[in-house]
């Protein structure tokens, strides 16, 4: 199976929130979070309960439609309003994620800092590969890939000056094992994915954590395909918990992660290889010597399948049928 459960994750907050009837203890008092597209859906839940945990918050919204037409301010101004009326220390900001640095400045002028960084905003443009235009290729690339980037990339200088950043950006199913029209989307967030493992490793000797959730929640994004049971099940309460954890201070291992989350469900995803044929090329290899081994290539039953986490632990592998060739040759 590619997924495993994170229990000790799981353990470690059920454990903390038990061990304080009085409140939560994994707190956030003294730290900014920044929350992409948190006027709605899932931002408006991690606004939410990071406001709650003492975090004070930056609720960015474009308040824009879900396929990305018009703006407005009113949908980041509600949740701004919701999170004040709570007691807890909120400013909105209106920019798209395509200007990150005009995000990551309102935190800094607001609050002096930031610490926590969630992206989070997005849009769909659904069509068939060959129905899809430039422009929703484009648009759905910029907001999601290149909006992730563009924040994090104002955000860093901050987490590696201050030696602390959180960073829980998201992808989706669809990004992991693709959709039927969802080229533009699918590639936009298989892109996080990998900006994500190699932040996570940029990051680390700076005690910056990054890592990627695939959500599955009852938003505006899903209510028109899902029936409304569904989106009760799918509440956004559910998936700001595991965000929350993984972005505390308390968490300074866990990094590069996929999490697939919702309905209450929390699990870690990895690759898995297949244990491989190793061809003794003698300078040459043909395609009939590939098919005739295609079943050895693609076998995960064999018993020597692994997870490799690394690019070179992904090399060994092929480095170690170099002594192959020079054994035949
Ligand atoms: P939503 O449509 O309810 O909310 C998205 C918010 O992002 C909106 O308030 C919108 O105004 C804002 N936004 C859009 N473009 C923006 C931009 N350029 N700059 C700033 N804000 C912008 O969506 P949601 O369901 O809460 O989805 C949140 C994230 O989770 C998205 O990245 C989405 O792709 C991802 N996701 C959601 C699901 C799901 O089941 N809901 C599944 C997989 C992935």
């Amino acid at each position: 199976s590619i997924a495993e459960v994170d229990w000790v994750g799981l353990l470690d907050v059920a454990k903390s929130l038990k061990s304080n009837p009085e409140g939560p203890n994994l707190r956030f008092d003294g730290k900014v979070a920044v929350v992409t597209g948190a006027g709605a859906g899932l931002g408006r839940a991690y606004a939410h309960l990071f406001a709650k945990y003492g975090a004070s918050v930056v609720v960015n919204d474009l308040g824009t439609s879900h396929s990305g037409t018009g703006t407005g301010h009113n949908a980041a101004d509600v949740v701004v309003n919701e999170l004040r009326a709570l007691g807890a220390k909120a400013v909105a900001n209106y920019d798209s994620v395509e200007d990150g640095d005009k995000v990551i400045e309102t935190a800094i002028k607001a609050f002096g800092r930031v610490d926590i960084v969630i992206n989070n905003a997005g849009i769909l443009r659904d069509k068939s590969f060959v129905r899809a235009t430039d422009a929703d290729w484009d648009l759905v690339q910029r907001v999601h890939l290149r909006g992730t980037y563009k924040i994090l990339k104002a955000a860093w200088p901050h987490f590696l000056k201050q030696k602390y950043g959180r960073v829980v950006n998201t992808t989706s199913a669809v990004g992991l094992y693709g959709n039927f029209g969802q080229a533009n989307y699918s590639s936009a967030k298989a892109g996080i994915i990998a900006l994500s493992n190699t932040l996570a490793l940029e990051g680390r000797k700076s005690n910056i954590i990054v890592n990627t959730i695939a959500p599955n929640a009852g938003t505006r994004m899903t209510a028109t395909v899902m029936p409304p049971e569904m989106v009760e099940a799918l509440k956004p309460d559910y998936i700001a918990p595991p965000v929350a954890y993984l972005c505390h201070e308390s968490n300074t291992s866990h990094t590069g992660g996929v999490y697939e989350v919702g309905s209450g469900w929390v699990a870690k995803v990895r690759q898995q290889r297949s244990g491989g044929y190793g061809f003794p090329v003698n300078g040459k290899l043909t395609p009939e010597q590939v098919a005739s081994k295609w079943s050895e290539i693609t076998n995960f039953d064999d018993g020597r399948a692994t997870y490799p986490t690394t690019t070179g632990e992904s090399f060994m592998a092929v480095q170690g049928n170099f002594e192959n060739v020079a054994k035949e040759s």
